[in-house]
């Protein structure tokens, strides 16, 4: 597992370090802005040996090229991004090795078509999944189709629950309101969102997450469950047939929400 620290970036974006314990070499997940990733390297001093990338958007690769240029260092990235930096191109079921750490590489298309996650197993296991998956919520669909996102939550769903989960914006609060909406009986949804509150106000992150956590509170991987499957129903205004419409109603409630 990786000790793992969040550089805050633009209004709510997290650009993720990864570093071995004890180590000062580190590696960088999406840095949309170099300027807080080079701040960060200089206090702490540490090196920089590779960037991860997730997807293609400005601010989750819009510092890459200028930090790989300086450090001469491997920018990891899916094989079919439209983002043109990638040195090292990944596919579904690829592993790559970062730090002397292999993370087991998955392609879950939805908010983007090259939106890849990362997952490092272990005791402690970890993942890195960029705009698709947030605490209470997923990535809005600008490219793909509720099909794919639906099935990126029902890979994510099924890691151990313990996994840690690294989503690079701070939408949390925002969320959880629309969760509570959707399910306003779900106690767990309550209680997550005082402790968010009590980390906001003491300008904490509420990251990470974990997979129980979100099992139990986040609408898009709870499209099985009654409440949920009812709510989008009343929205609807409409029998909804499978899972997949009831996924795609959750969603287009959000965006309007
Ligand atoms: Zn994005």
């Amino acid at each position: 597992m990786f000790q793992i620290t969040p550089i805050p970036a633009f209004d709510d974006n997290y650009i993720w370090m990864l570093q071995k314990p004890g180590s000062h070499d580190v590696v960088v997940v999406d840095p949309g802005d170099a300027t807080p990733v080079l701040a960060k390297l200089k206090q702490d001093q540490l090196q920089l040996q590779g960037i991860l990338i997730t997807h293609h958007h400005a601010d989750h690769t819009g510092g890459a090229d200028q930090l790989a240029k300086q450090f001469d260092v491997p920018v990891y990235g899916p094989a079919n991004s439209p983002y043109k930096g990638i040195s090292q191109s990944l596919v579904d079921g690829d592993s790559c090795e970062v730090l002397g750490q292999s993370l087991s590489v998955r392609t879950v298309p939805g908010h983007t078509l090259d939106h890849i996650s990362y997952f490092i197993d272990g005791e402690q296991p970890q993942l890195l999944c960029g705009d698709t998956l947030f605490l209470a919520g997923c990535g809005r669909l600008f490219e793909g189709s509720p099909q794919q996102m639906l099935k990126a939550m029902n890979y994510f769903s099924q890691l151990p629950d313990n996994t840690q989960v690294f989503c690079t914006h701070e939408y949390s609060l925002a969320n959880l309101a629309f969760a509570e909406a959707v399910e306003p009986e779900n106690a767990e949804i309550q209680q997550t969102i005082s402790n968010c509150q009590t980390l906001r106000k003491q300008q904490k992150p509420t990251l990470p997450s974990s997979i129980a956590q979100e099992r139990l509170i986040n609408p898009f991987l709870r499209t099985q469950q009654a409440s949920v499957r009812d709510a989008a129903r009343k929205y609807q205004g409409a029998d909804l047939k499978d899972e997949e419409a009831i996924f795609a109603a959750i969603r287009e409630w959000k965006n309007n929400f």
